[in-house]
Formats: structure tokens, sequence, C-alpha cells
């Protein structure tokens, strides 16, 4: 008898911004205890899953020629861990990545990835685990995947991987500036605890007044709150970030930051009309290599025929 092959499975996953990032000393055991505000944005990737006889991954669209295809793979990564959840030794799958988040960009591009597979393997295998499930092995993959999964806008704690949802009561519009070449995120904190140990680079404060101006929904409120610990040392190792925010907001926008261990810098706009207005006047004032429009917050990870996990 002829086994049924199921048809290739499509989930569309978004990329993240920080819109606060608050970054501890160094600990003993070398990492960083983080509070941050996670904020998820339409510029998305798409994941295939298929199975096939030639299990692998393939990349295609932005950066491609940057993105292991490997073991070292996100993506592989995660067929692996849910695999070995679920004792399915050798998975016989093939994963198709179509990149629109930049790659090292700071925008968390392969823990998008990774939670993207997750959520087609699920639906590929007919397994019956929901989104918290899946959190477990996500966090186990990287601190930025768990939120890949949820989206919206998220309170993060520990290393990134502990989530709690923030109210948002509003669209805010983005325009984001990719960088030439990408940044090494152990490379940013590295510079962070150099600088902080021959000086005393700003540090952001709380959290709370961002989380209030996300409940109020102006994008005016929370312009004046963007803040992440990690831009001084993204500037120090790319100094000409300086020139593409100051380029942002001469555009008109309200406020730029540094996305995350940067390099992609993300200008909050007062409206989409606007945004696209800083966009086209970023694009022509020759501090970046691309410029793109987004919105947020966005849900995580879906399957794009719509339909849901358990
Ligand atoms: P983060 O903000 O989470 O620190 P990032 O957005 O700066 O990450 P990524 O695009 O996730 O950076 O990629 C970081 C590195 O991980 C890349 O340089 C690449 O070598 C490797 N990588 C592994 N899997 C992937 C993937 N699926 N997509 C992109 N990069 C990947």
């Amino acid at each position: 008898m002829l086994a049924v092959v199921p048809p290739p499975v499509t989930v569309r996953v978004p990329s993240k911004i920080n819109l606060h990032l608050s970054v501890g000393d160094l600990r003993e055991d070398g990492f960083h205890d983080l509070t941050t505000v996670f904020h998820a944005l339409s510029l998305t990737d798409e994941v295939t899953v298929a199975v096939a006889e030639e299990p692998g991954v393939e990349v295609y669209g932005e950066g491609e020629a940057s993105v292991p295809t490997g073991a070292n793979n996100l993506a592989w990564r995660a067929v692996q861990a849910l695999a070995a959840h679920v004792g399915k030794p050798d998975p016989k799958v093939r994963v198709v990545l179509r990149k629109g988040i930049p790659v090292a960009g700071g925008m968390a591009g392969g823990s998008a990835d990774a939670a993207g597979t997750l959520v087609a393997l699920t639906a590929l295998w007919k397994l019956d685990l929901g989104r918290d499930e899946l959190a477990g092995i996500a966090a186990k993959l990287g601190s930025d995947v768990p939120f890949a999964l949820y989206g919206g806008t998220a309170l993060g704690t520990g290393r990134g991987e502990q989530l709690v949802p923030v109210l948002s009561r509003h669209t805010f519009h983005w325009v984001l500036a990719f960088d030439q070449r990408g940044l090494s995120t152990p490379r940013v904190y590295e510079e962070l605890d150099r600088l902080r140990e021959i000086g005393d680079p700003p540090r952001v404060g709380s959290h709370a007044p961002v989380v209030e101006a996300l409940a109020s929904g102006d994008p005016r409120q929370l312009a004046l709150l963007l803040g992440n610990d990690l831009q001084a040392a993204a500037v120090s190792l790319r100094p000409g970030l300086r020139r593409t925010l100051r380029a942002g907001v001469n555009a008109g926008a309200l406020a730029g930051t540094v996305s995350g261990s940067g390099p992609t810098c993300a200008f909050l706009c007062a409206d989409a009309e606007s945004a696209l207005a800083v966009a086209a006047e970023l694009a022509g004032a020759g501090v970046c290599r691309t410029v793109r429009v987004a919105h947020g917050p966005v849900p995580g990870a879906r399957l794009t025929g719509g339909e849901e996990l358990h």
C-alpha cells in the first residue's frame, strides 16, 4: 500500500525589535540578565517544511549567502529538538527559508526561523502540542525563540525567554534601516562589557513607563522612552550608525533606536503615511543598504493557511 505523503506546510514568522532593553552586569556564568520589551513586526520570514528523502535546509532571500545550511542553522536545530522531543529519530524533512529579516541584524531572524519550524513541523507531523509546550523547546534553542512563537508585545526577563504579554492599544509604524553588514551579537555584548569597565555608558531606566506608553497607544509618548543598553556598544563598533540614527530623525521620524544588538536601526513614525515619507527620504540619504517599512505588534509564528495549533 502507498503511504500518503502530507502536503508541505508554510508558516510566517515575525521579526522583533526591542522597545526597551536593559542589560544587567556580566554574570559569573558569562551571561547577562535582561529586562526587555519585545515588539513583533510585520517584517517576516517564511518557513516551509515538507517530507523529503533528502533532509536539509534551503535559504532564499535577504542575506541568503551568509546563512549556514547545515547543522548550525537554527531551523535545523529546531527540527532536531522537536524530533527528539517526540521520539522521531532521523527526521526526513526539508526546510525552505524565505528570508525577509536581515541576517545578523539584531531582529532575531534565526530565532524566528527556529520558532517557525517548530510550528510548521507540529502541523506537518500532526502533533498534539500547543504553543506553551513548544515554548519549552524554543527556550532551549535560544532566548529570542519563545517570543517569535507568541509575537505581539511582551516583557522578557531572564535571558529574554521568560515572557509576559504587554497590552498595546495601537498599531505603531516603523521604518527599518538595514546596514551593509551584520553585527555579531556576542561581539556586541563583549563591547558593552569593555565600555562598562573603562567608563559608564548610559543605562536605560525602568521598563514601566514604556509599558504605560504602550497602553496609552500614543506613539509620541513611546518615542520619548525607546532605550537600549546595547546601543552604545553597537555604535562603538559601527560608528556610522550615529549618522543613520540622525538621518532618520531628520527625515521626520519621532525617534530612532538600534534594534537589539544592531546594526539595524528602527525608527518610530507618527502614522503609516509618515513612515512611507521617512522611508523614501532615508533611502535617498545614503546612510544604509536598504530601507523597509513595517508595523507592529503582529502575531507570532502562524500557519499561512490560517489554521491554528491546539
Ligand atoms: P539576535 O537579534 O537574536 O541576536 P540577529 O538577528 O542579530 O540575532 P540572526 O539573523 O538570527 O542574527 O543570525 C545570527 C547568526 O546566526 C548569523 O550570522 C548566521 O550565521 C546564524 N544563523 C543560523 N541559522 C540562521 C537562520 N536560520 N537565519 C539567519 N541566521 C542564522
